[in-house]
């Protein structure tokens, strides 16, 4: 199924991202996650590729399984040492594997040097040419740390969507004012595309700090005094973690920002903790 069906329906559409494991360790822990998210049925899982050192060969099989137990799978792809042929073959894999929906970015990693792809709307246009996918890219409501300004960030994110892109996911935002005024800049620079919004429960502390530091993303002052109350108690951290979450979450609904993205950090009982808690809100 075609993601952008889900987005474009007026009912919520909750989602979540899992990430491959690292190189040479075990598909079957990741698979296994698979498997338990599934049960509480989110209306698509998104897979990371390359992000950590992970191999594109465990997205696919990853983003497959997902595929298999009847939800639709969102394949993260990027552009670092990428080479037409490289993306040819990763796209026909894509297609063998059942994989109909693409998140095509540009990515960090350190490359060998190879640039075919600068960035990721080039990538869109050479995936959007085969007219097989759907296609996905990211967006930034604090603005991307190379960007410039915020005006240039927007410019730059419409030349995602004239190249093919159909939805845009953000990254992690921690304060729904940022949101809601993100979307104002976007509908009045004539981008119109669904957006998701990503949320992200904090569980982790000291991982949160670098997060934020290597993104750009703001935590605000309220949500880090949370963090740090609980830092050295993982539960109650967690606790904490998905009932912000699950503000940020309802308080977009109710406000008409119905598409959300949760990053998981491949722990299900956070995608858990939050479907539960919205069974009847995000019906
Ligand atoms: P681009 O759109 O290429 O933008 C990169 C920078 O270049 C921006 O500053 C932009 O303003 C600027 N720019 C864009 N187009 C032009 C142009 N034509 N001329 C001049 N400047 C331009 N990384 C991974 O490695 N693997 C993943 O799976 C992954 N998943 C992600 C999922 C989400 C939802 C998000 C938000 C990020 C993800 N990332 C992932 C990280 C992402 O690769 C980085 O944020 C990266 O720095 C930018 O990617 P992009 O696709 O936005 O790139």
């Amino acid at each position: 199924m075609k993601i952008i069906e889900l987005l474009k329906d007026e009912k919520p559409c909750i989602s979540c991202e899992l990430f491959p494991p690292k190189a040479g360790s075990e598909l079957q822990n990741a698979l296994k996650i698979v498997d338990e998210i599934s049960v509480v049925k989110p209306h698509f899982m998104s897979v990371t590729y390359g992000a950590g050192g992970t191999s594109a060969g465990q997205t696919v099989a990853i983003a497959k399984a997902v595929e298999e137990h009847g939800i639709p799978a969102l394949a993260h792809l990027t552009c670092i040492d990428a080479t037409e042929e490289k993306i040819d073959a990763m796209l026909q894999n894509f297609r063998a594997s059942g994989i109909q929906n693409v998140l095509a970015l540009r990515g960090d990693a350190v490359t060998s040097g190879v640039k075919e792809f600068a960035h990721a709307s080039d990538l869109m246009k050479k995936i959007a040419a085969t007219g097989d996918f759907c296609i996905g890219g990211a967006c930034y409501p604090e603005g991307h740390p190379e960007a410039g300004s915020l005006d240039k960030d927007i410019e730059n994110t419409k030349k995602k969507i004239d190249a093919g892109c159909q939805f845009l996911v953000t990254q992690m935002c921690f304060d729904n004012n940022i949101l809601y005024n993100y979307m104002y800049r976007l509908l009045r620079n004539g981008i119109d595309v669904p957006v998701v919004a990503g949320i992200m429960p904090v569980t982790n502390a000291r991982q949160i700090n670098r997060i934020c530091e290597l993104s750009g993303t703001k935590l605000p002052p309220h949500y880090r005094a949370i963090v740090e109350r609980f830092a050295d108690d993982p539960q109650a951290l967690m606790q904490a973690g998905i009932a912000y979450a699950l503000g940020q979450i309802i308080d977009l609904i109710a406000n008409g920002f119905k598409n959300i993205h949760v990053y998981t950090m491949n722990k299900p009982e956070i995608i858990r903790g939050i479907k539960n808690n919205l069974s009847e809100i995000a019906k």
